[in-house]
């Protein structure tokens, strides 16, 4: 078993890796280096609970204070890994410190990525990744009377129907013909766009942003692709993110779009491995290909799983992907990951509200969606996870109780659950 653990990046992943390490009694040093002056934080509430001020700060951590140190873990915060001397297995630190380590894992998050048209730098042209960024949000749309979100993804969506709900005027600007179209199938993308409209958000389809301009440089419209001026004292740049990849390449790391580690976390170095957003690694439930995930699930799980291999229970990672997000009251569910082609059916009649999608890849179930439905998004998990046959005509069937066709199925489960510890 290693003596030192470094962990770079005190996020949801850094800080579950070390939480996990001691849960399964790793005896050794961890030390986990975290760039933010905070403790380590949730960042779903950043675009929920948190923006409407529902949230308090204290709500966000992870683990208190007391926590670190009654598990001796060392946390290092406002300083970051700059350099990884892999020869010497040692790290060194922004403040001129250097931890030498045994393992090493990069659980080092994404950044937002900018948007390249004149006028981005504006004041109250703003992104949202970090507790700092969500509370100067939050003040500025206290105060903003037309709100521009550009890119109609899960981020954006959130802080729109946030926006709407504190009675600011909001519209969100998305390049493509669908929201949501990179996770989300034509249908449900379609139903949300309904249902966001009905809640009183303006949304432009097959749009793109020309400009931004403003006055005594602080942002006053965002000028759109087919030339329409729309006035803004906030523009949310919601565009995506990119993985924090620039010390592992630095290093020699194999990188592409994420570190690239294999099925055990682990990279092409094997005193290294990377977990989180900043990983991309082979997925069964994307045929094996390369992924890269960005979700709570996929930062905590992977970090069990890591944290189980270093204290010597070596298992391939399998989990099914899940992710939520919740766009005011449209409480989204997904279990599993939806390929290029198919085709899905409903479960629960869309008109009501809440009902799911069901995406086919053939006869195989891949991806379930569900909009306030969280009964099937739990069945759905475990569908996936015990590799459990249904077919579109059961799945459509509100007859068909998903609990019992799970129970009754005579199948040998292929895959586990991220909620089961590795074996001993
Ligand atoms: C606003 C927002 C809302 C979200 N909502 C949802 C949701 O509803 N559901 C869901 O499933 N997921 C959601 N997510 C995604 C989820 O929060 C992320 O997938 C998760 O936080 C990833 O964890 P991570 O540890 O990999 O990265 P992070 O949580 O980003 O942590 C990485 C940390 O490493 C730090 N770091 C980077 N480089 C260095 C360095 N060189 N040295 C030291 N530290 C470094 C970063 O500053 C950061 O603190 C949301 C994300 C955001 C931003």
């Amino acid at each position: 078993m290693p003596a030192t653990v470094v962990i770079a990046g005190a996020g949801q992943a850094g800080a579950s890796t070390a939480a996990a390490l001691r849960e399964f009694g790793f005896p050794g040093r961890i030390v986990l280096v975290g760039d933010e002056p905070y403790l380590p934080y949730q960042r779903p509430p950043l675009s929920k609970g948190h923006l409407a001020g529902v949230n308090a700060q204290e709500g966000l951590w992870l683990h208190p204070n007391s926590f670190y140190a009654h598990h001796e873990i060392d946390l290092m915060l406002d300083d970051s890994v700059r350099r990884i001397d892999r020869n010497n297995a040692r790290v060194e630190l922004a403040s001129g410190a250097v931890l030498d380590y045994d393992r090493l894992v990069l659980a080092l998050g994404g950044r937002n990525r900018a948007l390249p048209v004149a006028g981005a730098d504006l004041d109250g042209v703003v992104g949202l990744r970090s507790l700092d960024e969500a509370d100067d949000i939050r003040d500025r749309l206290s105060r903003a009377r037309n709100v521009v979100v550009i890119g109609g993804g899960f981020i954006g969506l959130e802080v729109a129907a946030t926006a709407v709900k504190l009675g600011v005027d909001a519209v969100v600007i998305e390049v493509s013909d669908q929201l949501m179209g990179r996770v989300v199938s034509p249908e449900m993308g379609r139903i949300l766009l309904d249902a966001h409209r009905a809640r009183g958000l303006h949304v432009a389809l097959g749009t793109s942003v020309r400009a931004m301009t403003g006055v005594a440089g602080r942002v006053n419209a965002v000028v759109t692709s087919d030339g329409h001026e729309l006035p803004a004292d906030l523009v949310l740049v919601g565009i995506g993110a990119i993985p924090n990849t620039e010390i592992a390449e630095r290093a020699g790391l194999r990188v592409d779009n994420g570190i690239v580690v294999d099925e055990y976390l682990a990279t092409d170095d094997t005193q290294i491995s990377a977990v989180g957003d900043c990983a991309v690694c082979p997925n069964p439930f994307a045929s094996g290909r390369n992924v890269r995930l960005e979700s709570v699930h996929n930062a905590t799980a992977q970090a069990r799983f890591l944290a189980a291999r270093l204290v010597g229970r070596a298992e391939p990672y399998v989990s099914v992907p899940w992710f939520w997000s919740n766009q005011g009251d449209l409480k989204l569910q997904i279990a599993g990951l939806r390929g290029p082609s198919g085709h899905n059916v409903f479960r629960g009649d869309p008109a009501s509200g809440r009902f799911s999608v069901f995406c086919f890849e053939g006869d195989v179930l891949r991806c379930v969606e569900s909009l306030n439905r969280p009964g099937d998004h739990m069945a759905a998990r475990k569908l996936l996870a015990d590799g459990v046959a249904l077919t579109p005509d059961q799945a459509s069937d509100l007859t068909v109780d998903l609990r019992t066709h799970l129970a009754e199925a005579t199948v040998e489960p292929v895959l586990t659950d991220d909620r089961t510890p590795a074996r001993g």
